[in-house]
């Protein structure tokens, strides 16, 4: 269904599409195939709701976001139940998702009520500046298949604190658990028209609908880097803002003054995350010569007994890949790799065997000998790849891990204070955890350098990327 000006409805073509389990390839259900049409009632139904929510007060704004925290973790494990089956992704791992895309809700709830504004003194004495933030207006939000629950709450949380209204469209492969977050904040007693949601199995006519639309302000999007520089060339023609949050090609730099063995944990755990596709998923592994082989054995080690299968079965780390064409780019990776000189030390093929056969399964996989003329050295894995590159000395690697077009996240591990300082300085990431395999949280401005995005997510950033700045000048 497609929820638009508080109502469930059908897309006015009456027209649905397929929504497949990952892990088996069977129909789950059916889904309302939104159109131009669709999208453009959507955006007046948001551009009517519009004055009525920004005159509330950031209280009662407030208080509804609170609402849909609370139900969002009320409903925790059927919409993780639902992701797994929707996505792939194990059990465990969605039910962290549904409690991070919650603590958006929580954040922005509290956040709301702190849109500041400022006063600022004046060379004439009869003058006063003073600057006030106001909600941008009606916000497109176009949202990746990966993070199906948490990608639409760092969009939705931020904008209805800071008063706007919002047409959603998720990702073809994911408009499920878009729906089940579109019901808790209908239940939650949003005003029609507040929040909207089209999903679609065509994304062009809907896409050009929001961008061309006069009445949409802001345009915030997840997904890859080729389809951003898209939606922002059409987002240029009538001035929106935008937010972007796109692919990354994350380095992970191990110096021979760490713990082989837990940066090795560290390497796997993060690299494996939904199956290798996150945006902050490591592409790249640099290690020191020192310690290279320790490092490789204790990866390999971990990496080669992770379990593949169902998210449903206990024990499972590595789900399906989302589709066909993104298990053919792994292999298709690994394969370069092989053919240019790099060695599998475990993995390296697709898993068929048993019920494995009727999904998108590659076998967790380390690669050694990577050197920058494989296309995995470059392009995003998007899959459980981990490509191990060998290097010398600090500024030998910082060099190679800023070497690449994206600027997400980025990883250091090591015990010098030193080199942990001067690798977060040189790095060209928007991110850098250092031995830390986690720097993302509700409260964290979230986003990325270079082709990987404009704008920040969450923390205190998170809500600006929503507000106006106005100024005045009052003279008496
Ligand atoms: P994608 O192919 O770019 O799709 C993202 C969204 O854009 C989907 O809703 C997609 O709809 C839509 N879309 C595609 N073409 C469009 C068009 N011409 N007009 C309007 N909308 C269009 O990316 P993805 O494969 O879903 O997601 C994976 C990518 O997202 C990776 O590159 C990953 O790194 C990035 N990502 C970044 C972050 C971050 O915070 N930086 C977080 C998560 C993911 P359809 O589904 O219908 O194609």
């Amino acid at each position: 269904m497609l929820y638009i000006d508080g109502q469930w409805q059908a897309a006015a073509s009456g027209a649905t599409f397929a929504v497949t389990d990952p892990a088996t390839g069977k129909v789950l259900d059916h889904v309302a195939d939104g159109g131009a049409a669709d999208a453009r009632r959507a955006i007046e139904a948001a551009a009517a709701a519009f004055d009525g929510w920004a005159g509330l007060t950031a209280y009662q704004r407030s208080e509804k976001l609170y609402a849909a925290y609370h139900l969002m973790l009320e409903r925790r494990e059927d919409l993780a139940k639902l992701m797994t089956s929707e996505q792939g992704k194990p059990l465990r791992a969605a039910r962290i998702e549904v409690g991070y895309a919650a603590d958006f809700l929580l954040w922005f709830a509290e956040e709301a009520k702190r849109v500041y504004g400022q006063t600022i003194p004046s060379n004439r004495a009869e003058q006063r500046f003073m600057v006030l933030h106001q909600p941008v207006g009606v916000c497109a939000a176009i949202t990746p298949w990966n993070y199906p629950v948490s990608m639409l709450t760092r969009k939705i949380g931020p904008a209805l604190a800071a008063g706007c209204t919002i047409v959603l469209k998720p990702a073809e492969q994911t408009p499920l658990c878009a729906i089940e977050v579109f019901k808790i904040l209908d239940e939650v007693g949003l005003p029609p028209g507040v929040v909207n949601l089209v999903p679609t199995s065509d994304p062009v006519p809907v896409g050009a609908e929001l961008l061309s639309a006069p009445e949409v302000r802001k345009l915030t999007f997840t997904g890859s880097t080729e389809v951003g520089k898209l939606l922002m060339a059409q987002a240029a023609t009538t001035m929106k803002r935008v937010s972007m949050e796109l692919g990354g090609h994350a380095p992970f730099i191990v110096y021979d003054d760490a713990d082989p063995k837990r940066a090795a944990t560290g390497a796997a755990m993060v690299k494996v995350l939904n199956t290798g596709q996150a945006c902050i998923c490591p592409n790249r592994l640099y290690v020191q010569r020192g310690i290279a082989d320790a490092f490789i054995a204790a990866l390999a080690d971990r990496i080669g007994k992770m379990q593949a299968g169902s998210g449903f079965t206990e024990g499972v780390q590595i789900g399906p890949l989302v589709d066909q064409p993104s298990l053919e780019k792994v292999d298709r990776q690994v394969r370069d790799a092989v053919a240019k000189g790099a060695t599998v030390v475990t993995g390296g093929q697709r898993l068929t065997d048993g019920p494995l056969a009727d999904g998108y399964f590659f076998a967790p996989t380390v690669l050694t000998g990577v050197t920058d003329e494989m296309v995995i050295y470059r392009e995003e894995t998007f899959g459980p790849v981990a490509p191990v590159i060998v290097f010398d000395t600090e500024d030998e690697v910082l060099a190679m891990a800023n070497d690449t077009e994206y600027g997400l996240a980025s990883y250091v591990y090591t015990n010098d204070l030193g080199r942990a300082y001067r690798s977060i300085e040189k790095l060209k990431f928007g991110i850098v955890g250092v031995n830390d395999i986690n720097p993302t949280g509700a409260a964290a401005p979230f986003g990325g350098v270079k082709s990987s995005g404009l704008g920040r997510e969450g923390g205190q950033d998170g809500i600006t990327e929503y507000l106006d700045t106005k100024l005045v000048g009052l003279s008496f």
